[in-house]
């Protein structure tokens, strides 16, 4: 994914973007950032894996109302354990480039057979992860 920044903002603190995370959600990420690309609107990893203390230090910070996204309780996300990833647009970050971003977007990541977090009871449009069904042990 050469288009992607690989230290996004509030991300992955000096690692790689796939740095930690299973191959086959590396491997799709990488794919949707090659669809959005060929239409003008690159993708970058804004939260790949995170430690236990990332999750926790983000965790705090939306039950203190200061993230507009939320973030479950350490010990419980899935980007602890290398499974889920945060994606924005390159360009505008968080903003939608275009009407129904977010929905295409999530929409992709489905066919690709990933989880998005578009549709969670909180929704976390950003978030994608890998079904169990599709982890290799
Ligand atoms: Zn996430």
């Amino acid at each position: 994914m050469a288009q992607v920044e690989r230290n996004g903002p509030g991300g992955t603190g000096g690692m790689s973007w796939d740095e930690g995370l299973a191959p086959e959600l590396a491997w799709t990420i990488w794919w949707m950032d090659r669809v959005t690309s060929s239409v003008g609107y690159p993708l970058r990893v804004s939260s790949g894996f995170r430690s236990r203390e990332k999750q926790a230090e983000l965790y705090e910070r939306w039950k203190a109302g200061l993230s507009g996204l939320p973030a479950a309780p350490p010990g419980t996300s899935k980007h602890e354990i290398g499974l889920a990833v945060d994606v924005v647009w390159q360009k505008t970050g968080l903003r939608e480039p275009f009407d129904g971003g977010w929905q295409a977007l999530g929409r992709l990541g489905e066919r690709l057979g990933l989880v998005w977090g578009g549709r969670f009871s909180t929704p976390d449009p950003v978030h994608f992860e890998l079904p169990a069904e599709r982890i290799t042990p």
